[in-house]
């Protein structure tokens, strides 16, 4: 696995707590959906986090929520431009079989950033069939909606009802017919994936076309 320090391009403040961090890509690899190991360097603490760009983009770039009180998001929040972060990976078998996107129609659901791979997905992977279902506790973090295609996102608000729905993504889903021959990618906090997983597996889905990465 191919382990180093990245230049830090720049971090953008999205909300008040959370931004995107832009490092160079230095030639590293992955595949979309796959997250890297990142920390400061010679801290030997660090935490993953999944690729927000596409794989064919020139710059690595993460979507990362602070967490008050948390080891590693804080600190990566006050990088600056021309630093360096100790970049490890990349990891992870959260992945599209390339074989099925011309076929296949996908169904992306998301809690917070739990909605970087789906972006890595969408930006790495032209013409994907997708929708993505993304709970938010306020509009505004909708991140780079417009990155998507028009009506293709549906954004679950629970704090206002600026989005696109008031209601968790739980509340959304289970008032929709869901097609049995999607595949549904499930990404976000434990509890959440929990309760689609049992949404989806009542409406019929098959487990085998379930596939979920727990952030925490
Ligand atoms: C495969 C994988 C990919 C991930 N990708 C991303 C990503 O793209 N973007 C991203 O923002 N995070 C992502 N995470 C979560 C990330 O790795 C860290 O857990 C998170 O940033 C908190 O780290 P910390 O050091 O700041 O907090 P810590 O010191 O680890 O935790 C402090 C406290 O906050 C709690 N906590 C941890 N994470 C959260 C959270 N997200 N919300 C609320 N409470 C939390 C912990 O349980 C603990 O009690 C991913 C996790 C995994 C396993």
């Amino acid at each position: 696995m191919p382990r180093g320090l990245h230049r830090v391009l720049g971090v953008h403040h999205l909300t008040n707590d959370t931004f995107s961090l832009r490092l160079a890509r230095d030639g590293v690899d992955f595949v979309p959906g796959q997250c890297f190991n990142i920390g400061l360097p010679k801290t030997a603490v660090n935490r993953e986090y999944s690729s927000y760009s596409g794989c064919n983009e020139e710059e690595l770039q993460f979507l990362i929520r602070n967490v008050d009180g948390g080891e590693v998001s804080p600190k990566l929040r006050q990088v600056k431009a021309g630093e360096f972060i100790e970049v490890d990976g990349a990891y992870g078998l959260f992945v599209i079989d390339p074989s099925l996107i011309a076929s296949t129609q996908f169904c992306f659901i998301a809690t917070g950033t739990g909605i970087a791979p789906f972006h890595c997905f969408v930006k790495s992977y032209p013409g994907l069939k997708y929708r993505i279902v993304h709970g938010t506790r306020y509009a505004t973090e909708a991140y780079n909606r417009t990155d998507y295609a028009p009506g293709c996102l549906v954004n679950c608000t629970t704090r206002d009802d600026k989005g696109d729905f008031h209601g968790r993504v739980t509340d959304y889903l289970v008032t929709q017919d869901l097609m049995v021959a999607t595949y549904y990618y499930l990404c976000g906090n434990r509890n959440m994936i929990n309760d689609v997983y049992d949404i989806l597996r009542a409406k019929d889905i098959s487990s085998s076309q379930i596939i979920t990465e727990v952030f925490f």
